[in-house]
């Protein structure tokens, strides 16, 4: 009996694609995180354990860059990002 949902997953691994992305401040184009991406679409969340370099400034669950603006909220895992307070450059990898 063959497994579909382990094929799935596998077909899925296989076309994964890997981006750096270099998230800056809105404000002060200050660099906030370089963080690594899988796949397409808009980013939403800001997964702790993709996150290479952090330069946030953390408030209780308030997450801010240097300046004051407040980049998103500390939700355990992750970072829910407020897409208004960021700026987004990066390469694909
Ligand atoms: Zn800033």
């Amino acid at each position: 009996m063959i497994n579909n949902k382990l094929i799935e997953n596998f077909y899925s691994a296989s076309v994964l694609v890997f981006h750096m992305l270099i998230i800056k401040c809105s404000k002060c184009k200050r660099k906030i995180y370089k963080y690594v991406k899988i796949g397409k679409g808009q980013l939403i969340r800001c997964w702790k354990n993709r996150i290479v370099e952090d330069n946030c400034i953390v408030e209780g669950k308030i997450i801010k860059c240097a300046c004051g603006n407040i980049i998103g909220t500390d939700e355990g895992n992750f970072i829910k990002i407020k897409s208004s307070a960021i700026i987004i450059s990066g390469t694909k990898q």
